[in-house]
C-alpha cells in the first residue's frame, strides 16, 4: 500500500479547482480549507474545514474530476492519500456499499450543481451499467428472500437414505426448498449462498432444524403407528452452515428444539460441509460440543476439500458422505474405484459409517456395495420429495 505524504500550503494558496483531474485527498493536519464553487465568476462558499476533516475524495471514488475548488484560509499542513489506498479498499467491499457510496456521491455531485459525469467510453459506461444492474438484483433478490421467511414460503423435503444391503431406507436428508410466487420452486444452490453472506442464514437453518424435528417426531409416530415402536426410529439428516455456529442461540436451539418434539438428540444428523473445517480450530470444538450432546455428526461432502484422509485423523465424526462427483465416474474410471475403496476402508478402519451420495444407477450401487459402503443415497433410490409424499413411502416401504 502506498505512503501517505504531507504537503504544505500558504494561506490563499488553490489547493485544486473545479474540473482538475483528482488523483488524491487531503487530510487536514493544522489549518482551515474553504471548498467553493463559481457561478457566472462568482465564488459559492459551499463549506469550510478544520483539523481531522477530509477533502478531495469524491473525485477518487469515482474517478471523476473535481466538482469544487478548494484554497487555504489560513496556512495549511495537509496528508494526502492516494487513491490507491481508496481503490484497495473500495475493491474489497460489498458490492451492495460500493453500489451506495456511487448514489451518495451522485447525489452528492447534484447538491452541488455538478454534472457527475466523467467522459466515460461507450463499453466502460454499459459495464457499469451492468455491475449496477446486477447489484439491483441482489439488493432485491435479498429482500424477496427475508419475505419468504416472513412468509414462511419454504419447505422441506425429504430423500431417502438406504442400507446398500436390501436397499431399504433407513433415514432421509432434509433439504430446503423455496416456493417463491414469482420464480417457482427455487433449489437451494441458488438461494443458500445468498443467505449464507447476509445473516439470513441463521434464521433460515433455525427454521429448517424446527420443521425437520416436527417432522421426524410425525415419521415417527407414523411408523410405530403401523409397525411398532422399535422399528420406528429412523433418522433425519440436516444440514448445518457454519455460520449457524457462531450465532450465540444455536446450542440452545440444539438443547431444546428435539426435547420440544420429543425426538432423540441420536436420530439428528448433523451434516457440515468439509469447507467449513477450512476455517479453523474452533470447528473442531463445536463438533465436539454437538457430538457430547448427543447428535451424530456426518463430513458431507467427503473428497472435495484438501487434505480429507487428514479431516479423519483430526476430527471425531460418526459419519463421511462420499461426495456425487466420485460416484458419478465409478463405473467408468477404475482409479475412482481404488480410491472410494480406499476411503472406505479407512473409514471402517477407525469406525466410520460411509454413504455414498448421488447414486443414480443400479450399477453404482452395486459396486458401492462391493466396495463395502453400507450406506446410499441417490436419485436411484428417490429423489428429495415433499413431507405427504414421504409419508407415503413411508406408508409402501414398510
Ligand atoms: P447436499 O447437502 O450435498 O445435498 C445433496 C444434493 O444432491 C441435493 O440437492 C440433492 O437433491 C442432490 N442429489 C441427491 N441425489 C442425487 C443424484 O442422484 N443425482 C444428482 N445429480 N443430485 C442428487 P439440493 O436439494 O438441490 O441441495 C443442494 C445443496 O444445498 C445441498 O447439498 C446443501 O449443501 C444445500 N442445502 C440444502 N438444504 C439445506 C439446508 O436446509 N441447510 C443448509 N445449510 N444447506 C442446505
Ligand atoms: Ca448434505
Ligand atoms: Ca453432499
Amino acid at each position: 500500500m502506498s505512503q501517505t505524504t504531507l504537503k504544505k500550503f500558504k494561506k490563499g494558496d488553490l489547493i485544486f479547482r473545479a474540473h482538475d483531474e483528482g488523483d488524491c485527498a487531503y487530510i487536514i493536519d493544522s489549518g482551515r480549507v474553504q471548498i467553493f464553487t463559481e457561478s457566472f465568476g462568482v465564488e459559492v462558499a459551499v463549506s469550510s474545514l478544520g483539523p481531522g476533516e477530509i477533502f478531495g475524495e469524491m473525485a477518487i471514488l469515482d474517478h471523476s474530476t473535481r466538482s469544487a475548488s478548494a484554497r487555504a484560509l489560513e496556512d495549511l499542513q495537509v496528508s494526502i492519500v492516494s487513491r490507491t489506498q481508496f481503490q484497495q479498499r473500495m475493491d474489497i467491499a460489498d458490492p451492495i456499499v460500493r453500489l451506495l457510496v456511487s448514489i451518495l456521491l451522485k447525489r452528492m455531485r447534484g447538491n452541488l450543481g455538478v454534472s457527475e459525469t466523467p467522459q466515460l467510453s461507450e463499453k466502460h459506461r454499459l459495464d457499469a451499467q451492468e455491475s449496477h444492474n446486477k447489484v439491483i438484483d441482489k439488493i432485491k433478490f435479498e429482500a424477496e428472500l427475508f419475505e419468504a421467511l416472513m412468509d414462511q414460503s419454504f419447505l422441506l423435503y425429504f430423500q431417502p437414505i438406504v442400507k446398500s444391503a436390501d436397499f431399504k431406507a433407513v433415514g432421509f436428508e432434509a433439504l430446503i426448498r423455496w416456493q417463491s410466487e414469482s420464480r417457482g420452486m427455487v433449489r437451494p444452490d441458488l438461494f443458500m449462498g445468498v443467505a449464507e453472506e447476509t445473516s439470513l442464514i441463521v434464521p433460515i437453518g433455525k427454521w429448517v432444524f424446527e420443521k425437520a424435528c416436527e417432522s421426524l417426531r410425525n415419521f415417527q409416530t407414523f411408523l410405530s403407528s403401523k409397525i411398532g415402536h422399535e422399528k420406528s426410529n429412523i433418522f433425519l439428516a440436516v444440514n448445518i452452515s457454519g455460520k449457524q455456529f457462531s450465532d450465540i442461540n444455536f446450542f440452545q436451539m440444539l438443547e431444546t428444539i428435539p426435547k420440544k418434539y420429543g425426538v432423540k438428540e441420536n436420530d439428528i444428523k448433523l451434516e457440515i460441509t468439509e469447507k467449513i473445517l477450512l476455517e479453523g480450530n474452533i470447528f473442531f470444538y463445536w463438533i465436539e460440543k454437538c457430538r457430547s450432546m448427543g447428535f451424530p455428526v456426518s463430513l458431507d461432502d467427503f473428497g472435495t476439500g484438501y487434505s480429507m484422509l487428514s479431516y479423519l485423523s483430526d476430527f471425531n465424526v460418526d459419519t463421511i458422505k462420499i461426495d456425487q462427483s466420485f460416484v458419478r465416474k465409478l463405473e467408468q474410471e477404475p482409479k475412482t474405484r481404488i480410491i472410494v475403496q480406499a476411503i472406505i476402508s479407512i473409514a471402517k478402519g477407525l469406525r466410520v459409517e460411509v454413504v455414498a451420495e448421488g447414486v443414480e444407477t443400479e450399477k453404482q450401487a452395486i459396486i458401492l456395495r462391493e466396495l463395502g459402503c453400507e450406506y446410499l443415497q441417490g436419485y436411484f433410490f428417490g429423489k428429495p420429495i415433499s413431507y405427504q409424499e414421504t409419508l407415503n413411502y413411508l406408508e409402501k416401504n414398510l
